[in-house]
């Protein structure tokens, strides 16, 4: 019998540090500013990115120092997947946390860090502003994002 790969056997709390880091499918969803309606505490995505996503590939421009250049940069671990609200629902340590499987487009699955992209879940081609660029809260605004999920199919 072959052995199953780890995301299927393991919780997020018995991870190693590789295995972790490979669990993110690189769709830079959450380098995405959110928006919260203080009435409803519903989040909303946002196509403006962080200052340091490279908008091309998705992935944080500078990962070894994000948390001195963006502050509020937040540091995933199985506690914050478990209570922030915002990880979008492809997200790779949400679905292995929830008990679900990774999606075919998962660079775990498919291989390919170019599936993420092809796929449509990535936010390549959807970024339409930096936070830099943006001088107002009200400026993000004109810059939600219409469909959180867009391609779903396993
Ligand atoms: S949303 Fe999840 S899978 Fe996507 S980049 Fe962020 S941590 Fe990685
Ligand atoms: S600092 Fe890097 S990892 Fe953090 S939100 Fe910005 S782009 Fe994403």
């Amino acid at each position: 019998m072959p052995k199953e790969p780890f995301w299927k056997t393991k919780t997020l709390d018995e991870l190693n540090r590789s295995e972790w880091e490979s669990l993110c499918d690189g769709c830079g969803r959450c380098c995405l500013h959110k928006i919260e309606d203080e009435d409803t505490e519903e989040i909303y995505f946002t196509t403006v990115a962080c200052t340091l996503l490279d908008a091309g590939t998705c992935q944080c421009s500078d990962y070894v120092h994000r948390k001195k250049k963006v502050p509020d940069c937040v540091f995933l671990t199985p506690e914050i997947v478990r209570e922030v609200d915002w990880l979008p629902d492809t997200c790779g340590y949400r679905l292995i946390d929830e008990g679900k499987d990774l999606y075919w487009w998962h660079p775990l699955v498919s291989g390919s860090m170019e599936t993420v992209h092809e796929a449509g879940i990535s936010v390549r081609g959807k970024v339409t502003a930096y936070d830099h660029d943006l001088k107002t809260d009200e400026d993000y605004f004109d810059h939600m994002m219409m469909a959180e999920s867009p391609s779903l199919e396993n």
